[in-house]
């Protein structure tokens, strides 16, 4: 990728779609095809370059220097946007939940990979403690990082806003108009608002939750107006966000040796796990063409692993 910040914002990314052959796939004649959104970047991954793409040229419009934004400490989003802001040439700011991380902020970045990479591209931290995490976007909180920081443009938790469904937007082409389904996972649900307000009439999208709760389908629905032809599977989360047990990283273990394609414990993982269960419950007809979209989160296996190798548990293979 060319990093000059000109081509980095002002070009549409375009990923391949991929297709994977296993033989419940045979069996079922479906047809499963994965768009390596993963690929646009190792640490911008997948669905927050798109969702920081329009915010950062609107930052740029309105002349602001600064970007803040908030996350935990393995934040697909806080890192994107560290690495993303820095290429589109501003100072980027974190608010980071856990106030214990910032006790020893060396010891922190060594054993934190997420936090070091977002901090090797120039953005500095501010640790909150869980209840003032919650409190994070009240007028009074905001106006104490203006003090701390200076002006800045915000970008909220998970990087969802209007601006980034438009960003969302330009993940399918008009060849992907061939798929019958298009799957993703859902976080806060940006990135599926985006797929669904760009996907074709036959099309329909379905979302897999990456935690609990029945609060997105209101939260989608404020996003995307027209089109109801999607729908969310709420039962492959795993107990919740960032929850797990050994049989999705097996899963995630195996599919990668039989497909070379890595997916991450959080998001991909847990889609695609659900993607193949609705498969042998024989969810979808024969002929049906699937695309399921690779959003990333790669950057955040390292820091899974070594919670996992603390608990004496099975590791995801990378
Ligand atoms: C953030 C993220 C998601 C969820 O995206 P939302 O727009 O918040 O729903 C999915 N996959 C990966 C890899 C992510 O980092």
């Amino acid at each position: 990728m060319n990093s000059s910040s000109n081509s980095f914002f002002d070009s549409t990314f375009i990923t391949k779609n991929q297709q994977v052959y296993l033989p419940i796939l045979e069996e079922k004649k479906v047809e499963l095809f994965i768009k390596r959104e993963d690929l646009i970047h190792p640490f911008v991954s997948g669905n927050k370059f798109r969702k920081l793409k329009y915010n950062l040229l609107e930052a740029k419009k309105l002349k602001k220097k600064a970007i803040l934004t908030f996350g935990g400490a393995y934040s697909n989003h806080v890192v994107a946007t560290a690495v993303a802001g820095k290429i589109a040439g501003f100072k980027t700011f974190g608010v980071i939940r856990g106030d214990e991380l910032g006790k020893n902020l060396k010891e922190t970045i060594k054993e934190n990979a997420t936090l070091r990479e977002a901090q090797n591209h120039g953005m500095k931290f501010h640790f909150v403690s869980r209840e003032l995490y919650r409190q994070k976007t009240s007028f009074g909180f905001i106006e104490k990082m203006k003090n701390k920081w200076g002006d800045f443009y915000l970008i909220p938790e998970g990087g969802t806003n209007s601006l980034a469904i438009t960003g969302c937007k330009e993940i399918l082409t008009n060849e992907d108009s061939e798929f019958d389904y298009i799957c993703s996972s859902v976080g806060t649900g940006g990135t599926i608002s985006g797929l669904i307000n760009s996907v074709k009439k036959h099309q329909k999208t379905i979302g897999f939750n990456a935690l609990k709760g029945n609060f997105l389908k209101d939260e989608i629905n404020q996003f995307v107006k027209r089109n109801k032809n999607w729908s969310l599977q709420k039962e492959y989360h795993f107990g919740g966000y960032a929850k797990y047990n050994e049989e999705l990283i097996r899963f995630i273990n195996k599919f990668k040796k039989e497909t070379s394609i890595q997916l991450d414990p959080i998001y991909t993982g847990k889609m695609m796990f659900g993607i193949f269960d609705l498969l042998e419950k024989n969810n979808f007809l024969e002929g049906t063409k699937i695309l399921a979209i690779h959003t990333g989160g790669i950057q955040g296996i390292e820091g899974f692993n070594q919670k996992l190798t603390s608990k004496n548990e099975l590791i995801i293979e990378l």
